[in-house]
């Protein structure tokens, strides 16, 4: 049995939230504020597939005095299943890093365009200039035609849009060819950061898949998972944790805060760290 440490360790830590840069509803700026109000002392913003709202971000934090460490959600691709990883602590001006983030660029932008005809098929007749408006200043992704639909009456919720129109084999969902994970974990370290299997448990694999992604995972040189996240319970943060020692990875915490209900927990959630895990964040620079 693992022992909940509940003070110092998981306390006022957030290493993935989301932003205007992309998914979330709050500016950087603005998130930042909010974690500052929700006793964060340590945060990375990890918006999918970019670092654009990070210089904000900094100079928010800076002002504020909160610790923000660069961050982000890739968006890969293993066995056919996508996968997401957060990168943390990185230089952002890496190479390889920025030339990734140009190629997910892309890849969101066509999908998010061959989305968008299908939803003026459905009857939002403006669903693709809509989105090309959109696309200037953030990385589109499901959640953003979730809440189309809900603001154009399509939908009642969210959960709805996603059920109905959004998920694999539903009239508006487009599969992506993200890259593979070795070339997302390779971007994260050849500029420096440190690599975090996100939310293992939200795949919708099964026990031995699951262990196959995360031996890979290990075997390519991924860092840490997420011990701690979202939407997961006492019993899948043990089940996590069992996970990382026997994989001998590292362990993080994030709520996924997409600064709604839409997904994730509020932020800064107070998990219970386990105390035999080793923290991805204390190695940090
Ligand atoms: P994408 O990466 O474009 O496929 O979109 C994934 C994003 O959509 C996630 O990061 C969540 O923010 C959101 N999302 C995916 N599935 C759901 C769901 N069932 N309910 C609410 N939000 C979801
Ligand atoms: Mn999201
Ligand atoms: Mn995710
Ligand atoms: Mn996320």
């Amino acid at each position: 049995m693992d022992h909940f440490d509940g003070s110092l360790r998981q306390a006022g830590i957030d290493l993935h939230t989301h932003s205007t840069a992309s998914d979330g509803r709050l500016s950087p700026a603005q998130l930042v504020n909010k974690a500052l109000e929700a006793g964060v002392k340590l945060l990375a913003l990890t918006d999918h597939d970019t670092t654009d709202g990070l210089k904000e971000a900094q100079k928010t934090a800076r002002a504020l005095g909160i610790r923000l460490v660069s961050g982000v959600e890739l968006s890969v691709r293993w066995n056919r299943q996508s996968i997401h990883v957060i990168g943390l602590d990185f230089d952002p001006k890496g190479r390889c890093l920025t030339s990734g983030l140009q190629r997910l660029r892309r890849l969101r932008e066509q999908r998010a365009l061959e989305i968008a005809e299908q939803l003026e098929r459905l009857g939002i007749t403006d669903a693709v200039s809509w989105t090309s408006e959109k696309m200037k200043s953030a990385q589109i992704t499901r959640a953003h035609f979730a809440r189309l639909l809900v603001q154009r009456g399509c939908c009642r919720t969210i959960r709805q849009a996603f059920r109905r129109y959004l998920e694999p084999g539903r009239f508006a969902y487009r599969a992506c060819n993200w890259p593979p994970l070795t070339d997302g974990l390779n971007w994260i370290n050849e500029s420096g950061g440190h690599t975090v299997l996100a939310h293992p448990l939200r795949y919708g694999l099964n026990t031995s898949s699951l262990i196959q992604l995360l031996h890979e995972f290990k075997t390519v040189g991924g860092d840490a998972i997420e011990v701690c996240s979202g939407s997961a319970s006492r019993k899948e943060v043990g089940l996590c944790a069992g996970f990382a020692r026997r994989f001998t990875l590292k362990g993080s915490i994030g709520s996924d805060y997409h600064g709604d209900t839409q997904s994730g927990r509020p932020l800064g959630t107070p998990f219970p760290f386990p105390a035999s895990i080793e923290p991805v964040w204390e190695v940090f620079n």
